[in-house]
């Protein structure tokens, strides 16, 4: 039996090659997707688009059946929309996810993940609400489509429950928003992945299933409901391969793009190669750190 999955990870973007130098890297890497930030994800420095680099982008997908639909944007994780004392901070976040949504545009990209923000100083509640009030002035229906991260809770996040999720969403006038849900950052808030039908019918119950378009797939280096954020290799951390396959073959989210976020290995080498191809033989593999090690030293 044929499995269908849609799997990728993060690759870069490069001044240079642009979107075709991201296509490039996950056809290495075996994936059928891929996510990418438009320039460094802790800045906002952002160079011009080519169209000649998108065109031939778009023409190497095709080719290797990569579906634009699949492919997802991440914003600079340096924006906040959750804090507005300081105002014009704040409207620099607005403004620079409106011209990363034009940007998408110009790509093709149908959507792009977003970090809810962080309170820093000011109640949980009024933070909610100023995420939803940003997303008012931003989201667009012609646009592509924004989608919330589910967070860790480090620090003062916002967004690490469904509830504030929900509460996010129902606050937000258009229906044209959506959701990423990210594994190691729901095990890091306390939602277990070992009985994952359960928690799909929690986020059913809170956001709505349809409302999911992007898996972020990752395993965690620290136990449920520790709030850290620190992403592990896929079946070296405590969710464990099996249940990450599970979120992975799961039907209700069949349609659903699948990225990993890992560690790089010795932060030298990409892991993605390797965790790709170990998910599609559905297998976990003990040796992966020293197949990718001994992998890339040959390259060298
Ligand atoms: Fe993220
Ligand atoms: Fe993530
Ligand atoms: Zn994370």
């Amino acid at each position: 039996m044929v499995i269908k999955m849609i799997i990728g990870c993060h690759v870069n973007f490069t001044n240079e090659q642009q979107l075709l130098g991201s296509v490039k890297q996950a056809i290495e890497y075996g994936a059928n997707t891929f996510m990418f930030y438009t320039g460094a994800p802790q800045n906002t420095i952002r160079k011009n688009l080519e169209n000649n680099l998108i065109l031939e982008a778009h023409k190497l997908m095709k080719e290797n059946n990569i579906e634009l639909k699949n492919v997802i944007c991440h914003a600079p994780y340096i924006i906040n929309l959750a804090n507005n004392k300081d105002p014009e901070k704040w409207n620099f976040s607005i403004n620079f996810l409106k011209q990363e949504l034009e940007r998408c545009k110009t790509l093709g990209v149908k959507y792009i993940v977003v970090h809810p923000g962080s309170a820093v100083g000011i109640e949980k509640s009024i933070a909610l609400h100023n995420i939803s009030s940003a997303l008012n002035l931003i989201v667009k229906d012609d646009a592509p489509m924004i989608l919330l991260e589910t967070m860790a809770g480090k620090g003062t996040e916002c967004g690490s429950t469904l509830e504030e999720i929900k509460i996010i969403l129902e606050n937000v006038d258009s229906n044209y928003i959506g959701v990423c849900l990210d594994t190691c950052h729901l095990n890091d808030a306390g939602y277990t992945l070992n009985n994952f039908d359960d928690l799909l019918k929690e986020i059913d119950e809170n956001i709505g299933l349809e409302k999911v378009h992007c898996i972020h797939l990752n395993d965690s280096k620290n136990p449920l409901g520790t709030h850290k954020d620190r992403h592990e290799n896929i079946g070296f951390g405590t969710i464990g391969f099996d249940s990450l396959l599970n979120v992975l073959l799961n039907k209700k989210l069949k349609d659903v793009p699948k990225i990993l976020e890992t560690p790089f290995i010795n932060r030298e080498y990409p892991p993605y190669k390797f965790e790709i191809a170990s998910l599609k033989k559905q297998q976990f593999n003990p040796n992966l750190m020293e197949d990718i090690v001994a992998f890339y030293k040959k390259l060298l």
